[in-house]
């Protein structure tokens, strides 16, 4: 999939795509319309090939077909593709409100310009063919401002409708990449962001250090005091994490009570110093009920640290992290192992 296709590629594209849409019923929300652009240009055959197929024999695609269609040949793409649509799409914008101010300033001064011409007809002493002649000019006048009028609407349309589905696509890139309750990096940008600085710190012979945290006898917390104030906990968490990183340094959610640190650029002992840094404020730190200012009895972590060995595969790294974790919780939690 490649979306560096010029203004007017893209602006053709949706000329072709719109109605195609409407024949086959698809509302056009972004991802039946992504399915939708690809298939118009014809770069993605293995969706053209599929989508023929099914056109064949129906005519309305049902909801459930686009959709899987999205997921079987666009959704495995990478954030750099789905930026790409964004600028695709912004690029589409911009002209559009570029054409909306061209318009809109020709339409003006042909107007001015008439409206003038007829007041001056109307002053001197005219014929009955002259007036005709002005009768004329003010009704196409008119006419001209109606269709100006009209035209600049539907850009303004086109524009909101384009805007939406620039917010919608930012939703769902964020909603793709970023954990709801916590706001830090999912799951599947900690797979990616680790398999990468593998490869880096192989490359380069730099080390890579990763932090496993968990949270204390979190299952209590939740048992005592509801699972909301877990998850204020959490989010707390994640927030003291989150400040105190940086660069190129990412925090991610593991899942449940669990978060992962990736260091690049840091030995071990560089990691286990910070690791214990955040150990120690998350220990100091009072976490308070919100309305009532009671205090949520202690709330620790527990760590492991691991710097990356080169060619040890992606799930050895993480085992022998996770070995590191397991002690630190045997050795009485609250406190940071390495292995
Ligand atoms: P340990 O010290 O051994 O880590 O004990 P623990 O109680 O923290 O460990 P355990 O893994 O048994 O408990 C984690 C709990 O976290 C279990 C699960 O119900 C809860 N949990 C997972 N995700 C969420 C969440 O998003 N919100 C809340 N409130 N609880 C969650
Ligand atoms: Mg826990």
């Amino acid at each position: 999939m490649n979306y560096s296709d010029s203004v007017g590629e893209a602006a053709e594209s949706m000329r072709l795509v719109v109605p195609l849409m409407s024949k086959y019923e698809i509302p056009i929300d972004p991802m039946n319309y992504a399915v939708w652009y690809e298939y118009v240009s014809g770069k993605n055959q293995g969706l053209t090939g599929a989508i023929n197929q099914i056109v064949k024999k129906i005519d309305k695609l049902p909801l459930e077909v686009n959709r899987e269609l999205f997921n079987r040949f666009i959704a495995m793409h990478t954030e750099s593709d789905l930026d790409e649509v964004r600028n695709g799409l912004r690029k589409i914008l911009t002209e559009i409100l570029k054409n909306i101010i061209e318009t809109g300033d020709e339409t003006s001064q042909f107007s001015d310009l008439l409206q003038q011409s007829s007041s001056q007809l109307r002053d001197v002493e005219a014929s009955d063919a002259v007036q005709e002649v002005v009768d004329l000019i003010l009704t196409e006048t008119r006419k001209m401002e109606d269709s100006g009028k009209q035209l600049k609407d539907r850009l303004l349309e086109s524009t909101k409708e384009i805007e939406e589905l620039r917010l919608e696509m930012e939703k769902i890139r964020e909603q793709a990449s970023v954990d709801m309750l916590t706001k830090v990096a999912n799951r599947r940008v900690f797979d990616e962001t680790l398999m990468t600085q593998c490869k880096e710190a192989e490359a380069s012979e730099e080390a890579l250090s990763l932090v496993i945290v968990d949270v204390d006898h979190f299952k209590t917390i939740n048992d005592t005091y509801g699972h909301l104030v877990g998850d204020s906990v959490i989010k707390t968490v994640a927030k003291i994490l989150k400040e105190n990183i940086k660069g190129k340094d990412l925090v991610a959610r593991f899942g449940g009570d669990e978060f992962v640190i990736i260091l690049p650029n840091t030995n071990l002992e560089g990691a286990m110093s910070l690791a214990n840094s955040i150990c120690a404020t998350v220990d100091k730190k009072r976490f308070t009920l919100k309305n009532k200012g009671e205090r949520i009895g202690k709330v620790t972590l527990s760590m492991g640290v691991t710097c990356y060995n080169a060619g040890e595969s992606i799930e050895d790294y993480l085992g022998r992290a996770d070995v590191a974790l397991y002690r630190s919780k045997e050795a009485g939690r609250n406190q940071v192992s390495s292995a």
